[in-house]
């Protein structure tokens, strides 16, 4: 039987990577313009990084990750995601030394063991920023509009962005407390997993998915009732920064982080019409997550993106751009002589970076012409006996369906002079 693919992943074939090379490029364009540089980390980790940068009590690390042992014995996972790894990179190549702060994009495969389905897959995508070094409300903002920014020059709509504040390790307990007084007597209304966050991180009950714990949280004390008056401030801050910068966003007191690192701003952007994997960005201030990692304590604020998503999203919008032609013109060469001539002419043309092929197959002159036009070629150069013999070359427009003659010797020449004219019509 053939061998296919592990579940969960995908081969993106071509058609479909120039789309992914769309949103890459316009991804690293909208950083490069707002001052952010690329970092690329390993594959995989110590599976402690994660343990601790993400969390032991998120699903990331209870039952998503692929973790192996190496032939060392030493444990290793595949990245789930790469907050941590940037913040770890961070740490060990001493970036804290650096002016801050420091400004990073990323974009590359990550790994999750989840139930594949529409939007959700073992090996999925993810375009994402890490601003360390910095606490003020202004980095938060910054960060929002570069994602608000990106979605306007993709042309996505229908998009909303959600914010609000988590608190911060001063205000979070006083929260903590209100909200499982709140629930005691709810509790028979939550689900398996949530009766298991009760004591450990009540917090996640705000944001299960499950219809019987939204029912259970409605009118639960939200972390804006008990904010103290940093985080009431910073987020007061953040809110008139993305106002000026023309962002809209919803505040939703229901939008939580569960981890003791993350602090005051948490946002996310759904999208809709693309099934129920609707968050396609989330991030947030993780203020104590490069000091839970053992380094200096550092202030941090990033986000990550599902690039699936954001092409599933864009797909239904119609707006990917389209496919363009890839050759400008086609060689037809017609037996071994105007071949070997034929592949002279087309490496002199490649020489001067037109976008030029051949017939491989040493096809007839018919199969060759529909050859071009299947691959949108605007003109075919044609090379047959008489042609050699008279030392010339037909040049056939494909649009036009017009054609003349050019001496050989010239040809490289002419052909770069109608390429010109091309590129710069
Ligand atoms: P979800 O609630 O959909 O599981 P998440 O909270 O696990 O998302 P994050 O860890 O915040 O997601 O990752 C950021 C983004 O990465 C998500 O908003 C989503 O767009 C994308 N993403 C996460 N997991 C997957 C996956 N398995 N397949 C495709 N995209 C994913
Ligand atoms: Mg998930």
């Amino acid at each position: 039987m053939a061998i296919q693919r592990p579940k969960g992943t995908q081969d993106l074939l071509p058609g479909t990577v120039e789309q992914w090379q769309y949103l890459e490029e316009t991804m690293r364009c909208v950083c490069r313009e707002y001052g952010y540089d690329e970092i690329r980390t390993p594959m995989f980790e110590a599976t402690e990084l994660f343990q601790r940068g993400v969390g032991q009590t998120t699903d990331i690390v209870k039952k998503e990750m692929y973790t192996f042992l190496d032939k060392g014995d030493r444990s290793m996972t595949l990245r789930p995601e790469l907050t941590a790894s940037v913040c770890r990179a961070y740490v060990e190549n001493k970036l804290y030394g650096q002016p801050q702060p420091i400004k990073l994009f990323y974009i590359g495969p990550m790994f999750r063991y989840e139930r594949p389905q529409s939007g959700r897959f073992r090996q999925f995508h993810q375009f994402g920023v890490e601003v360390l070094g910095a606490d003020q409300a202004v980095v938060d903002a910054e960060v929002i509009s570069l994602v608000w920014d990106l979605y306007k020059r993709l042309g996505l709509t229908k998009l909303e962005v959600h914010v609000n504040s988590v608190g911060c390790p001063v205000c979070r307990p006083k929260h903590r407390v209100q909200l499982q007084e709140f629930l005691t007597t709810r509790r028979d209304g939550l689900c398996k997993d949530c009766l298991d966050r009760f004591d450990r991180n009540p917090l996640r009950i705000l944001d299960c998915k499950n219809p019987a714990c939204q029912a259970a949280t409605i009118g639960a004390p939200t972390t804006r009732d008990t904010l103290c008056e940093d985080c009431s401030t910073h987020f007061e801050k953040v809110l008139a920064f993305l106002e000026a910068a023309g962002v809209v966003c919803r505040v939703n007191p229901r939008l939580v982080r569960g981890l003791d690192y993350y602090t005051k701003t948490a946002f996310e952007v759904m999208v809709e019409e693309i099934g129920a994997q609707s968050a396609i960005c989330g991030g947030g201030r993780y203020d104590g997550l490069v000091e839970e990692i053992g380094g200096p304590p550092t202030p941090g604020f990033g986000f990550a993106m599902g690039m699936e998503r954001i092409l599933a999203a864009l797909q239904v919008q119609h707006k990917l751009p389209e496919e363009k032609p890839r050759v400008f013109a086609m060689l037809v060469a017609l037996g071994e002589k105007a071949q070997i001539e034929g592949f002279s002419l087309m490496s002199a043309l490649r020489t001067q970076s037109i976008p030029v092929s051949m017939d491989l197959l040493n096809r007839s002159l018919k199969a060759q012409l529909k050859a071009a036009d299947r691959q949108g070629a605007r003109y075919a150069l044609i090379l047959g006996e008489q042609e050699l013999e008279e030392k010339v070359l037909l040049i056939r427009d494909l649009t036009l369906g017009e054609q003349n003659q050019v001496p050989l010797r010239k040809a490289v020449e002419e052909i770069n002079k109608m390429y010109q004219r091309g590129v710069n019509a």
